[in-house]
């Protein structure tokens, strides 16, 4: 029997292996003329209770064959035009090619030793981005799994710059003492991580100071102000401010240049979070939106999100590397302090991990970024056009002018049931129906109705007929006696 490890002998299983599951993938793909199968938890569930791990299929054909039938069968597609739930994208071709490379050699980024040009790849790629913000050449960055972890490496980063400046007063209180007294402050509409990043930090309960927001969502400049005072009197520490570059929700990009001027003079580090609005780097119609964003002291973009690439791929960058030093460990089985060659674990909260740079790289060198911009510009535009559209439209109800791809609406039901009531109701009858994928959330404390516009190909009439799919929804909750049935897509 041949080996069943990749080596230069068993290449051809490699080819093959590869080909099959892709080939499998693929197919699904090309069918998938709805974004998701109907099957529900309870059905799939009981397929899965009839899996038995302590027995094996023996070859890869079969255990493709199953998971065709346990998850590709079922899967939810986000190239399809009517899968607009979330920030989940449809994905740019060179990059899938290089996960499956990636993959292939099996790099690990920690060290050089196990990297060599792909730390190259990934130095590169990480001072391009520096450039794309506007940072300073002392910039530098890493590559994370996601938006939360990147965040979080931000903040910590943050939180040591300023244990160690406190730390230097002569008789300074002990580590834990001073980190009580910091606080972080992030508007009402930021994301959640960033108070997950607070716990991990070991911060207070109350550490992550809520600023207020203006009428579209965006950071209140004026309420900042008084609540870095406020803190400052107490004798609390502002440890940063994290701003949002593309709300979750709105979309919206809080006012990047007053919050920096702000920042600076009561020296507070300024985190921008543009996880989804860092797409905005590449636009040539819409980079406007992002200015300010070269006066934070750390920024997270998530390339899986609106540059098309495939998760994981996220990055944190920070106008100072020196900052990164926070994260730095010797080990002397790994990366002792004297080596000449750079070892990436250096920067990064991961030891082993995986060479993302790539997908960005082959993207790049493939398509260019003016490309993802394109992409990125023309579903903002769609949002726009989606937006007009129900605003004319008696059965809707638009919650707010789009600031990036999320359309935030109510469906407005002719007998005076209030909207709010069937928001969920709505969105779980269109997800069983399979014929699209829509989303829920809060706005000033009612519930709407959500999409996230990710797919450039996708059309105003794919997004119509979705809200056709909506509104009969919606009809048929008030008359539950009426069959339910899908548009036609
Ligand atoms: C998606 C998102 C995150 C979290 O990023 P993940 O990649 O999902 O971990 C953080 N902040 C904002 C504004 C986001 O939209």
């Amino acid at each position: 029997m041949s080996s069943p490890l990749l080596n230069g002998s068993t290449v051809p299983h490699l080819m093959r292996a590869v080909t099959t599951a892709t080939a499998a993938g693929a197919a699904r793909l090309a069918a998938a003329d709805i974004p998701h199968s109907p099957a529900d938890h309870d059905q799939l569930r009981s397929m899965f209770d009839r899996v038995d791990l302590n027995e094996h299929l023996r070859d890869l054909d079969s255990a493709i064959d199953e998971i065709d039938r346990l998850w590709l069968q079922h899967a939810v597609w986000f190239h399809h035009p009517q899968a607009i739930a979330h920030l989940n994208c449809p994905v740019a071709l060179p990059a899938v090619a290089a996960d499956a490379l990636a993959a292939t050699v099996n790099t690990s980024m920690d060290t050089w030793d196990q990297s060599k040009g792909a730390t190259l790849i990934e130095r590169k790629i990480l001072a391009w981005t520096a450039e794309q913000i506007g940072f300073p050449r002392e910039a530098d960055g890493m590559f994370t799994p996601g938006g939360t972890t990147s965040n979080l490496q931000a903040l910590m980063l943050a939180r040591d710059e300023s244990l160690e400046a406190s730390g230097r007063i002569p008789g300074a209180a002990p580590r834990p003492v001073r980190a009580a007294r910091l606080r972080i402050l992030a508007s009402a509409e930021s994301h959640f991580s960033v108070v997950t990043a607070a716990r991990i930090l070991g911060l207070d309960d109350d550490a992550v100071v809520t600023v207020p927001v203006d009428a579209d969502g965006r950071m209140c400049v004026a309420a900042l102000n008084e609540l870095v005072n406020g803190l400052e009197q107490q004798g609390l520490t502002a440890l940063a401010v994290v701003a949002t570059a593309g709300t979750t929700d709105r979309g919206v990009v809080d006012p990047l240049d007053e919050i920096a001027a702000l920042c600076r003079t009561h020296k507070v580090w300024l985190h921008v979070d543009g996880a989804y609005g860092g797409g905005l780097l590449a636009s040539t119609r819409h980079r406007g939106k992002l200015a300010g964003i070269q006066h934070a002291d750390s920024v997270t973009i998530d390339f899986h999100k609106t540059w098309f690439q495939p998760v994981s791929c996220s990055v944190v960058m920070v106008r100072e590397g020196r900052t990164l030093r926070h994260c730095t460990h010797h080990a002397a089985y790994l990366n002792p302090a004297d080596t000449p060659e750079p070892n990436q674990v250096d920067r990064s909260l991961q030891t082993t991990r995986r060479f993302d740079a790539l997908k960005i790289w082959l993207t790049l060198r493939t398509l260019g970024a003016e490309v993802i911009g394109d992409m990125l510009d023309q579903v903002i535009e769609l949002a726009q056009q989606v937006a007009d559209t129900l605003e004319q439209d008696p059965r809707f109800e638009l919650v707010c002018r789009p600031s990036l791809s999320t359309v935030l609406f109510r469906w407005l039901p002719s007998d005076g049931t209030p909207p709010d009531d069937l928001v969920r109701a709505i969105r779980r009858r269109v997800w069983e129906s399979g014929h699209a994928t829509i989303a829920e959330t809060v706005i000033e404390g009612r519930p709407c109705l959500k999409i996230t516009l990710l797919n450039p190909e996708a059309t105003h009439a794919d997004v119509m007929s979705v809200m056709t799919l909506i509104h009969r929804a919606g009809q048929s909750l008030l008359a539950p006696s009426a069959t339910y049935r899908e548009a036609a897509v």
